[in-house]
């Protein structure tokens, strides 16, 4: 190890800055973080430093350098422009044996500032020893997002409770035990939720009761609709932090590689058609594996609250008196806008959006088609691509202009997205030509028209018939059947 690490306690204690530019004004931020007494060395100043300045929070000595004023400080930071006057400063702090910091110069620095990461009592910091500063902060920005700013409150927490915990718990196993589930159960759930009072509470019952058995819980994350990079920083954690995850079909393998290593992976993907046997299943897993202490992360596809049942899965949750939290994601709609070019409103062409789910005919008939066949406003058509003729043929019927552009996205945001356009009229006929596939969404509306232009995503979007000629139908059977087989026989002709 090159650098011993340390920190120190600078509170009430004096620290000279020489230098009053961007450089000087940064380093006396964290050091007024700290709570030091800083004296700033310069001719001039930012702005910034003056206002310090006129508030009393720092000196300001605007004479040259003396080295007599070495003798009173702790530290010294030298962040002048010029290397010559650093290293003057550097040398004379040398000899009086005060730890000197030389701004971007590790030689001559006998202190290195590492890259922190502030979450207050709990500090994170990281250091290059001075060789690669940039990698050091690239790091940092990477253990940034994962830890959750409720640690801070956290680890106040802890520290409150720390003698009664000693007490509480005298053999150490037992202690360690204590605290694993203090830091990743409810009480730091609580936290999360911004709820400090009910988390004191929980920390104090778990500390009066006899054992410390973790209580399982669960977190319903949206996992957006594909790139992982549309995850949220609370989703990410949430799943570093599971013991179990259920996912859906649609969760993307990139999403669901971001998990901790061991966490164990169960697909509960629901097909159409068997949609209750399967959501029973789902529950009866939740309750299973919450039951037995175990973190889980029920993960869906876009936003769990938006056509996935997510509702249902919590009054579960809630009846069965199991902890849960939600995570928002980003829903299919959203995405697929985004990613084909298409501003779901525009104060040229849309004042409103609506979400529409109809993934069977029978759920057509419930759909104010009226309303939804409305101009100037967008509908964004979850499962729809099964019943695009359905589809158009409503929305025709109820007025909707057969000119209206739409933009049907499949596979949005995920390296393999097609983005098919056209008109209402032909709507059905351009989605069998492409052979669109689920998951798909159809985006209907003036602002269709803009995935022309403004599409910046993967392929360009697909406004012409296909170049191959689509597979031919089979020729019809010309065999003669009874009466009885003709009406299987058509069946079996429109599966
Ligand atoms: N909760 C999800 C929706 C679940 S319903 C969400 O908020 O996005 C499933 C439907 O969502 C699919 O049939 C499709 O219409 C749409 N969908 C989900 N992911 C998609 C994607 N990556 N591209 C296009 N459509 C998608």
């Amino acid at each position: 190890m090159k650098l011993y690490p340390l920190f120190a306690h600078l509170s009430r204690r004096a620290v000279l800055v020489v230098g009053g530019g961007t450089v000087a004004e940064r380093k006396v931020a964290a050091l007024l973080a700290a709570q030091a007494q800083v004296t700033v060395n310069a001719y001039t100043l930012t702005p910034q430093l003056q206002r310090w300045v006129d508030e009393g929070r720092i000196a300001h000595r605007g004479d040259p350098f003396q080295d007599g004023w070495l003798d009173r400080v702790w530290l010294v930071v030298a962040a002048t422009s010029d290397r010559e006057t650093n290293r003057l400063v550097a040398t004379l702090a040398e000899l009086r044996r005060i730890f000197v910091n030389v701004v971007d110069d590790a030689e001559l620095s006998s202190f290195h500032v590492p890259a922190v990461i502030d979450r207050a009592p709990l500090t994170v910091a990281i250091s290059s020893g001075g060789d690669a500063p940039m990698l050091a902060r690239l790091l940092r920005e990477r253990l940034e997002t994962l830890l959750d700013h409720s640690l801070g409150p956290l680890a106040a927490l802890a520290a409150r409770l720390r003698k009664r915990i000693r007490i509480r718990h005298p053999e150490p196993a037992a202690r360690r035990r204590f605290y694993e589930t203090l830091f990743t159960g409810p009480v730091a759930a609580l936290l999360r939720q911004g709820q400090p009072q009910a988390a004191r509470q929980a920390a104090e019952k778990a500390l009066a009761s006899a054992t410390a058995e973790p209580g399982g819980s669960v977190v319903l994350v949206g996992a957006g609709p594909g790139d992982p990079g549309l995850l949220t920083l609370r989703a990410l954690r949430a799943l570093n932090e599971a013991d179990v995850i259920l996912h859906d079909r649609l969760v993307s393998a990139e999403v669901l590689e971001l998990a901790r290593r061991d966490a164990e992976r169960i697909e509960v993907g629901k097909q159409a058609g068997n949609h209750h046997t399967t959501q029973d299943g789902i529950h009866a897993l939740l309750l299973e594996h919450a039951r037995a202490g175990r973190r889980v992360v029920r993960l869906k596809g876009g936003d769990p609250f938006v056509f996935g049942r997510g509702g249902e899965e919590l009054e579960f949750l809630r009846d069965h008196g199991i902890p849960y939290e939600v995570v928002p994601g980003i829903t299919a709609a959203v995405a697929c806008a985004a990613y084909a070019g298409v501003p779901l409103t525009h104060r040229d062409h849309a004042q409103s959006v609506r979400f529409v789910t109809a993934h069977c005919r029978a759920s057509y008939d419930t759909l104010d088609w009226a309303a939804l066949a409305q101009e100037r406003q967008t509908l964004a058509v979850y499962m729809g691509v099964g019943e695009l003729g359905t589809l158009q043929e409503r929305l025709l019927g109820h007025g909707r202009a057969a000119s209206t552009p739409f933009a049907l996205v499949e596979n949005g945001s995920r390296a393999d997205q097609r983005v098919v356009t056209g008109t209402l009229a032909e709507l059905a006929e351009r989605g069998a030509a492409h052979a669109v596939r689920s998951p798909a969404l159809l985006i209907l509306g003036e602002v269709a028209a803009l995935a022309s232009s403004l599409a910046w995503f993967g392929q360009p979007p697909l406004r012409d018939a296909p170049q191959r000629a689509v597979r031919p139908a089979p020729p019809r059977p010309v065999v003669a059947v009874p009466a009885a087989q003709d009406g299987l026989l058509a069946a079996i002709h429109r599966a």
